[in-house]
C-alpha cells in the first residue's frame, strides 16, 4: 500500500449538508463560514431553490475580525433571526468551516449557549464541515457523532438494533422489512428522519454501520456503551448478504430461516446485475480517493461484476472499518492512502483505465484526453445499498461505458 501527501481534489465536509437536510426533515444547518462557504453550499444545494430552504449561511467575513466577541454577538443575532422567522425549526446545527476566523470561535460552546438562550424552543447542535483535513463524507460523521453525544439513553431492557449512515427512505424501509422477516429487532436509524426522534442508545444497543467512513460516530457509540457488529458494508449481492448475515447471527437467527428471507431479494438483484455484467466484466478501473466508498465499491465490481480494479486511492485508510474489506482487496491492486494529485494523475494516463472514478473537478479534464470518468459524489446521491439496488449500482458504473460504445458505433 502507498501513503501520498500532496495537493487534494475534493470537496469539503459541507457537502453532506445536501443530503443530510433532506434526511434529517425537521433539522436547520447554519453554515458558520465565509462567502466561499455560502457559495459552495448555495450551488451544490441549489435546486432547494423552489422549496422553504433548510440551510443557511451565516457570513462570518474580515468585518468580525475584530474580535471574537463580535462573532459571536453576530452569530447570536443570525440564530434569533433565523429562529424567529422560521418556528418550525426544533433542531438548529451550527456547521463550523475553515475560514481562520471561524476556527477561533468555539462552536460548541456557542451550541450550548444557544441551547441556553433559547430553552425549549430549539436544540442547538454543531460540527465541522471544515475542508482542512477531511474529504466531504466526513461531514456526516461528523454530524452524526453530534447526534450520538444526545441520544437518550435507552431502558436496561432494550435491546434493540441501530443501522447508522444516512440511506434513502426506501432502502431503509427495505431492510426495515428483511430484519423484520429475520425477527431481528426492534431496528432503528441513525440519523433518524426527524431529528425531535432520536433512537436511544444504552449497553445492550448493537449497531450496524451502513456507511464506510463513520469511525468518529461508531467511537461515540461504543463510548456510550453500544457494540459493533462488524460486517461487509451493503454493496452488491455479496456486501448486502454478510451484513444482513452478520446481525443475524449476533441475533442467533436460524441460518435456514436466513437463507429463506433473502432467496427472493438475491434473486431479484441478480437479475439486475445481469444486464449490466457484460459490459463491465473484463474493463478496467481506477478510484481516485474521494468518497471513502472506493473499497467496498471496488470489491463489488471486481467480484460480482468481472471488473480489473487497477488502483484504489482513499482519503484514509480506516483499517477497523475495513477489516472485513480488506482481505477482499485483489492482491494485484495498488491500493493508495491520501492524495498527490498530479503523481496519481500520471498514473491514470499512464495506465489509461476504460474508467476513472473521481470528483467533479478531475472528470471533465480527464474526458477531455479521451479517458472514461464517473463522479464518485453520484455514490452518496443514488440509492445503491441493499439487494434490490444491485442492478442500479452496476448500471451507475456500466453507463458511461454504453454511451461510449453508442458514441462509437
Ligand atoms: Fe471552502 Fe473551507 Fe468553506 Fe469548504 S469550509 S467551502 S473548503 S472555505
Amino acid at each position: 500500500m502507498l501513503q501520498e501527501h500532496g495537493q487534494r481534489e475534493v470537496f469539503c465536509g459541507l457537502a453532506a449538508i445536501v443530503w443530510l437536510h433532506r434526511k434529517i426533515q425537521d433539522a436547520f444547518f447554519l453554515v458558520v463560514g465565509s462567502r466561499t462557504c455560502a457559495h459552495l453550499i448555495q450551488s451544490a444545494a441549489g435546486v432547494m431553490i423552489f422549496a422553504e430552504p433548510r440551510f443557511a449561511t451565516a457570513i462570518l467575513d474580515e468585518r468580525d475580525l475584530a474580535g471574537l466577541a463580535d462573532c459571536h454577538d453576530e452569530l447570536d443575532r443570525v440564530v434569533a433571526q433565523l429562529l424567529a422567522r422560521r418556528p418550525d425549526i426544533g433542531t438548529l446545527f451550527l456547521v463550523g468551516s475553515c475560514p481562520s476566523e471561524v476556527l477561533r470561535l468555539d462552536l460548541d460552546k456557542a451550541a450550548e449557549r444557544l441551547s441556553a438562550a433559547h430553552q425549549g424552543r430549539v436544540r442547538v447542535l454543531s460540527f465541522s464541515g471544515s475542508g482542512l483535513d477531511t474529504t466531504f463524507t466526513q461531514g456526516e460523521d461528523t454530524c452524526l457523532e453530534a447526534l450520538v453525544a444526545n441520544l437518550p439513553a435507552a431502558p436496561a431492557d432494550d435491546s434493540a438494533w441501530l443501522v447508522v449512515g444516512t440511506l434513502a427512505e426506501t432502502i431503509e424501509d427495505q431492510f426495515a422489512r428483511l430484519f423484520a422477516e429475520l425477527g431481528i429487532g426492534p431496528v432503528r436509524f441513525l440519523p433518524p428522519r426527524r431529528a425531535a426522534d432520536l433512537p436511544p442508545v444504552g449497553p445492550r444497543t448493537r449497531f450496524l454501520l451502513a456507511q464506510p467512513y463513520l469511525g468518529a460516530t461508531a467511537r461515540a457509540l461504543i463510548a456510550r456503551g453500544a457494540t459493533h457488529v462488524p460486517a461487509l458494508f451493503p454493496l452488491g449481492i455479496e456486501g448486502t448478504r454478510e451484513w444482513l448475515r452478520a446481525a443475524a447471527v449476533a441475533a442467533g437467527v436460524d441460518m435456514d430461516r436466513f437463507e429463506r428471507v433473502i432467496a427472493a431479494p438475491v434473486a431479484r438483484a441478480e437479475q439486475g446485475l445481469a444486464r449490466y455484467r457484460d459490459w463491465l466484466a473484463g474493463k478496467r478501473i481506477s478510484f481516485l480517493p474521494d468518497s471513502q466508498l472506493e473499497i467496498p465499491v471496488a470489491r463489488f465490481l471486481s467480484r460480482e461484476c468481472g471488473m480489473e480494479p487497477i488502483e484504489i486511492g482513499v482519503p484514509y485508510l480506516d483499517r477497523q472499518a475495513m477489516a472485513g474489506e480488506l482481505p477482499l482487496v485483489p492482491d494485484r491492486v495498488r491500493l493508495v492512502e491520501g492524495q498527490d494529485l498530479d503523481t496519481q494523475l500520471d498514473r491514470v494516463r499512464a495506465a489509461r483505465p476504460d474508467l476513472t472514478v473521481c470528483g467533479l473537478g478531475l472528470a471533465n479534464p480527464l474526458e477531455a484526453e479521451g479517458l472514461r470518468t464517473k463522479w464518485s459524489i453520484e455514490l452518496v446521491f443514488t440509492p445503491i445499498q441493499g439487494f434490490d439496488q444491485v442492478g442500479d449500482l452496476a448500471e451507475l458504473f456500466a453507463r458511461p461505458l454504453i454511451r461510449q460504445a453508442r458514441l462509437v458505433a
